[in-house]
């Protein structure tokens, strides 16, 4: 095994650490996906090792998996893990949000960290009304912020690795969008789920047509979560909106492609890119970025037709209706929750137009029009 990538996606192993994505780790038997999986580490020669992972504990160092889908959802990090812990209520259950890090800094720092890491974890919450029903009753954030580790965040049923070169700084504000993206996926993207990507294939690259929606509105509350704890200010929240707002409105890729047609790109592009040459800068605006402004655009929208209506009522409505019995949904089924929480079935028609526009997705027709 060739491990000296420690990030979201890849293997890290050094004297200090297993920092282990299973699909980068462990092979599978075509056909064999159904198959319960056994793992244990030996770690008597490292008696301050420890084990973190969304994986069920079965005694000591052994966990197992119910079959492959699990076990490669189910990062690992093995080593001298600093953690911290509390409870959160959801729907009259306990659950148990674990943070398990390894980092260069001191336990003052992660006792602030984690502190904002729970206000989070919290405003998340009251998004959806509730916590997603985690198994084991545990949630874990896998963290690793060393210098020699790559940046990223990777979303898991249970869990999510977060890991990058930078350090707990700022009075524990530091690292914290990570944080607010990938929980966020715990509901979109884990359980609220494109019916495209069911069920994941590893042979070959998974096409869907939703990740404008999946990653780019999760794109959209990460920032604003943040917003919503004071872990950043409004001025610097508005700034980054800015920012994205100025890439899909004046970005040449518009002109191109529209919302659908940039999310069928994903086996092309983040960290799955190929050396083709391509004309991506002229071509391509990220489904996180274009996505990010939709959900501006569709937040303003809503904000605008009735004073109480905002995007968390509709992705609490998507969240009831789909998301917390797991059931995959369809682009359809976007535009016909939209008319049901609008109770405005051509308001909802405009936006799914749009969102399907093969070039020039018009923006302006499902935002205020002033913005165009
Ligand atoms: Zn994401």
């Amino acid at each position: 095994m060739y491990a000296n990538r420690a990030d979201g996606t890849y293997a890290g192993v050094d004297n200090r650490k297993l920092h282990l994505n299973m699909p980068a780790v462990f092979i599978y038997g075509v056909g064999l996906e159904h198959r319960p999986v056994l793992l244990s580490f030996k770690l008597e020669n490292h008696p301050d090792w420890q084990v973190a992972t969304q994986l069920e504990r079965l005694d000591g160092n052994r966990f197992r998996a119910p079959n492959y889908y699990y076990f490669f959802d189910s990062p690992t990090m093995v080593g001298e893990i600093d953690r911290r812990s509390w409870q959160s209520s959801s729907d009259g259950r306990k659950y148990t949000i674990e943070i398990a890090l390894m980092h260069e800094g001191t336990d003052e720092q992660l006792d602030k960290y984690a502190e904002n890491v729970k206000a989070i974890v919290e405003e998340e919450k009251a998004i959806f009304g509730e916590l997603p029903q985690f198994d084991f009753g545990k949630y874990t954030f896998l963290l690793s912020f060393n210098p020699w580790v790559d940046g990223d965040g990777m979303e898991h049923r249970n869990s999510t690795v977060c890991s990058g070169d930078g350090e707990l700084s700022d009075d524990g504000k530091a690292m914290t969008g990570v944080i607010a993206h990938e929980f966020f996926h715990a509901w979109n993207v884990e359980r609220l789920r494109p019916r495209s990507l069911e069920p994941f294939d590893f042979d070959k690259p998974n096409m869907s047509d939703e990740l404008w929606f999946a990653e780019g509105f999760t794109s959209y509350y990460d920032d604003l979560v943040l917003c919503r704890t004071g872990i950043i200010s409004q001025e610097d929240y508005l700034n980054a909106l800015s920012n994205g707002v100025n890439q899909v409105w004046n970005g040449p890729g518009r002109r191109h492609r529209g919302p659908i047609e940039m999310s069928r790109h994903a086996p092309y592009v983040d960290a799955a890119v190929y050396i083709d040459p391509v004309n991506y800068a002229n071509t391509f605006i990220s489904y996180y970025t274009y996505g990010n402004v939709l959900g501006l655009c569709l937040d303003l929208s809503l904000r605008n037709r009735k004073g109480d209506l905002s995007l968390d009522d509709y992705m609490r409505y998507l969240w009831q209706h789909f998301g917390r019995n797991e059931i995959p949904y369809t682009v359809a089924d976007l535009e016909a929750a939209l008319a049901e929480v609008t109770g405005d079935k051509s308001f909802a028609a405009d936006f799914l137009t749009a969102i399907s526009a093969a070039a020039n997705c018009p923006i302006s027709k499902i935002c205020l029009p002033k913005w165009a």
